[in-house]
């Protein structure tokens, strides 16, 4: 890993070593922390992905060593920034502007992060850093790194787009699933599956609880049909390849397939029990647990994905009256710390539950805070027992806003 890799950028939990490999016949997989594949052809590359901005001369300087060849065809497999914005990179001096293609629906992602870019910094300075302020003084919020990339997509297609480059075959499919304009693609000349980030190597990112919908069934469907290529190479969005193993790779597909559609099910008969409240539906739910190193909650959480497939089928009301038209936080938090004796009171009871119970001793943290921010008392026994919680929670996605909790405690301001 270069030192200047990871000064750009630190992502706690993420590895950002870079490898290249050659997985199949002139096909190069090169693994980092969001991966890129290149397959050689008669008329040049075809790439899939680019790598975040920060990390991407690295791995283009990496893939060099095996190839120089020039970018034909690039493939953004969706509109995320460690996806679709670093193509640059890897163009050679002077060489013919390459097609570059995508599902029709990435342009609107593209505006919505335009418009939404200092809310995107904030959130992903939660999610990936467990500090809400570090994307300002980011290389990633520079530029133009959540709205369009520098290398938009030439030609936009909608179900599926069969294309030759060099006298090799590439199927490109789309699917739902962590986005609404991911692309899946098949070349069978080399019998090479190049998932985007339909795999990731763990529990699907089908939950984020900051960001827009995602489908969960419909990823499954892809998963399915990703399956019956009977691929025997895996290039996935996010971890190591799986290279000439077909059978591993459908049952990894499969197990993926299970795991989602276990948790889409059992959430639906949860919401057809009498549409309880969201926060009943996902502590009454069984969530699939796995030994399996590639199924194991460490990004996003299976609690997560049933609160997004919640989202979809029942609306965002929280099905709690109180919260239909809620109070203000601070109204409430004020209310409930006088009638306990005080916020410091609230705060050193949600550091003695937070061995026996952390999500109990979080709720009184929060109301100890919203009561009373500027108590250095309070933000410190905040700080405490949202440090604790993130320390123990397996998912980065929790760990990390649970961090941001603790900073904004420490700050002496609420949660914001
Ligand atoms: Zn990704």
């Amino acid at each position: 890993m270069s030192q200047s890799a990871t000064d750009a950028f630190e992502i706690a939990q993420f590895d950002s070593s870079i490898d290249v490999a050659e997985v199949a016949e002139d096909t190069y997989q090169c693994t980092s922390f969001s991966n890129v594949t290149a397959f050689d052809t008669a008329e040049g590359l075809v790439l899939i992905d680019t790598c975040l901005p920060a990390f991407a001369p690295h791995v283009a300087a990496e893939l060099r060593e095996h190839t120089d060849s020039p970018v034909h065809t690039a493939i953004y497999t969706h509109g995320h920034v460690d996806h679709a914005h670093a193509l640059d990179e890897y163009l050679l001096d002077g060489q013919e502007p390459p097609t570059v293609i995508a599902h029709e629906a990435m342009a609107d992602r593209f505006d919505r992060y335009a418009r939404t870019e200092t809310y995107n910094d904030v959130i992903n300075g939660r999610q990936f850093a467990g500090d809400p302020a570090a994307m300002e003084s980011h290389s990633l919020s520079e530029g133009n790194s959540f709205g369009w990339p520098e290398h938009p997509p030439t030609t936009w297609y909608s179900d599926e787009l069969t294309i030759t480059v060099g006298g090799v075959t590439f199927e490109l499919h789309h699917a739902r699933g962590e986005t609404d304009d991911m692309t899946w693609v098949y070349c069978p000349d080399r019998n090479v599956l190049c998932s985007g980030d339909l795999v990731i190597g763990a529990v699907p990112n089908a939950g984020n609880p900051q960001k827009v919908q995602r489908y969960p069934w419909e990823w499954a469907d892809a998963l399915h049909e990703m399956a019956a290529t009977e691929a025997d190479v895996l290039c996935p969005g996010h971890s190591e390849p799986i290279v000439d193993d077909a059978a591993e790779i459908e049952h990894r597909l499969l197990s993926y397939v299970d795991y989602l559609d276990t948790i889409v099910e059992a959430t639906l008969e949860k919401l057809n029990d009498g549409a309880p409240p969201h926060v009943d539906i996902v502590r009454e739910i069984e969530f699939p647990d796995s030994e399996e190193p590639w199924l194991q909650p460490e990004y996003d959480s299976p609690e997560f994905i049933a609160r997004n497939v919640i989202r979809y089928y029942g609306g965002w009301w929280s099905g709690r009256p109180s919260e239909l038209k809620p109070a203000r936080r601070a109204a409430l938090a004020e209310e409930i710390a006088e009638l306990v004796g005080g916020a410091e009171r609230l705060a050193s009871r949600a550091e003695e539950l937070v061995t026996a119970d952390q999500r109990l001793a979080c709720h009184l943290a929060d109301y100890a805070l919203e009561a009373a921010p500027e108590n250095e008392t309070v933000g410190e026994a905040v700080a405490n027992v949202y440090e604790e919680r993130s320390d123990t929670v397996d998912d980065l996605m929790s760990a990390n806003i649970y961090a941001s909790a603790a900073e904004y405690a420490k700050e002496g301001r609420r949660f914001r």
